[in-house]
């Protein structure tokens, strides 16, 4: 286990105590909000200003500047934290700590010009709007981003934006002010350089919402999942993020604590899940028998517990390397644990499912949407298989094999 300074654990404590004190107990209260209507519950709008007078806010961004609002924990120090707000689907958006605005304004932080923070990063960072990120698209194999055809052409002092995406989360949402859309700026140019991001004020003319997708059949009116287009959408030359022809490399840097801090939050909802298989089985029994006697139950919970613990280690050694070595450097480890957790998740949550029976498919307890959600981490911030490959091609280029002629002599 990681060692954490005492600042850090003293920042966990008081997020556990606001969770379990403030947070949790208002859980009923805020999915009532949510079937009633409000995209935005007014328990979790007071819960944030709350978070925020308490100066809980703004804990994923290790890079605040001096005059921004929030805790400068490293990635390290956040897993902790991460684990706590995991552990209720609602509860990152309350200290200002939730996808996909995090790795937006981290992508600010990193490429924008003075302007462009002024604009869009100070406002995210206080919680007074929401952002997306525009790069999957519904018409090509968006996992290789060179498939992608959004066009941005420029037009005198304009530039001139084309497409169809999907999956841009967020962006149908009421909150939402900025997209932050990846396209072809210059067909021409080699593979990883024709691609840029650009700035869309969400209400620009030609941004069209086309539909909120379901995830296994959820709908959600707070977490929006949107098809949307871009027809002719004209922004001023100084809304591309960063240099023009980079976009590819700038999406890669914003993916790192992107996939980072999910695979943190995992954790603690997966903690969630095994306190509720304990839970159940010791309440129910079948042929006479308790169902947490069973062999199978054991199973169920040991192996969970296993590759838990298994994953946060590995979550932490990635968190640590991506604060020591940078994003570049640990993309092997961050494409480690998108694999890791996102199976772990997968296999608890359906043990969970399975040791509730028919309440587990309900959504009386937290395992259907869990499942649902597990499920879809293994193809969103990159399938499976595209972090299998970039591993291989890593572990490839890590080993020495110069000296390995004498394990393999015969005699
Ligand atoms: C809940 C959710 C939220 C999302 N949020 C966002 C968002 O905010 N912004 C955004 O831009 N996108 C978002 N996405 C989209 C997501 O990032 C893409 O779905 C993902 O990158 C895969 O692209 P694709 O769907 O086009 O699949 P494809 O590229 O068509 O791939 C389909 C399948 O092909 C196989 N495959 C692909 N490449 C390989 C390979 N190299 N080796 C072996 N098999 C391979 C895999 O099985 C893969 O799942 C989200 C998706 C979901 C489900």
């Amino acid at each position: 286990m990681f060692e954490l300074p005492g600042k850090a654990l003293a920042i966990q404590a008081q997020v556990e105590q606001f969770f379990t004190q403030q947070v949790l107990p208002m859980n009923a209260q805020w999915h009532e909000q949510v079937r009633a209507g409000h995209v935005q519950p007014p328990i979790e709008a007071a819960l944030r200003e709350q978070a925020k007078a308490l100066g809980l806010w703004n804990m994923a961004l290790p890079r605040l500047a001096d005059h921004e609002p929030g805790l400068r924990l490293t990635n390290l120090e956040f897993t902790g934290v991460a684990e706590v707000l995991g552990r209720l689907e609602w509860a990152s958006k309350v200290f200002n700590c939730h996808a996909p605005d995090v790795p937006n304004m981290e992508l600010l932080q990193l490429f924008a010009t003075p302007a462009q923070k002024a604009q869009w990063l100070n406002p995210l960072l206080a919680g007074d709007i929401g952002s997306a990120f525009a790069m999957t698209e519904p018409d090509v194999a968006s996992s290789d981003p060179v498939n992608l055809q959004t066009r941005i052409e420029k037009d005198g002092e304009f530039y001139v934006v084309n497409g169809r995406k999907w999956f841009a989360s967020n962006a149908g949402h009421a909150a939402c002010e900025l997209i932050i859309a990846l396209g072809v700026s210059d067909p021409s140019a080699p593979k990883s350089q024709r691609q840029s991001l650009v700035l869309i004020p969400r209400h620009a003319p030609g941004v069209d919402i086309v539909r909120n997708l379901p995830v296994f059949d959820h709908t959600s009116i707070t977490n929006t999942h949107t098809e949307l287009t871009f027809t002719n959408v004209r922004i001023p030359a100084d809304h591309v993020l960063g240099e023009l022809g980079a976009g590819f490399a700038m999406g890669q840097a914003r993916l790192g604590p992107a996939r980072l801090h999910h695979c943190m939050r995992a954790i603690g909802e997966c903690e969630v899940l095994i306190s509720l298989m304990v839970k159940r089985s010791q309440e129910r029994t079948t042929f006479g028998k308790r169902i947490d006697e069973y062999g199978a139950t054991q199973a169920a919970i040991s192996l969970s517990r296993i590759e838990l613990d298994q994953c946060r280690l590995l979550v932490q050694q990635a968190a640590h390397r991506l604060d020591t070595v940078g994003n570049k450097a640990a993309r092997k480890q961050i494409s480690m644990i998108k694999v890791a957790v996102a199976r772990m998740y997968q296999d608890v949550a359906d043990r969970a499912v399975q040791l509730y029976g028919a309440k587990g498919v309900t959504g009386d307890t937290p395992a259907a949407r869990a499942f649902s959600r597990a499920r879809a981490f293994r193809i969103y911030d990159g399938p499976d298989e595209v972090h299998l490959q970039t591993i291989a091609r890593l572990e490839a280029s890590d080993q020495d094999l110069t000296n390995l002629a004498h394990y393999l002599a015969q005699g």
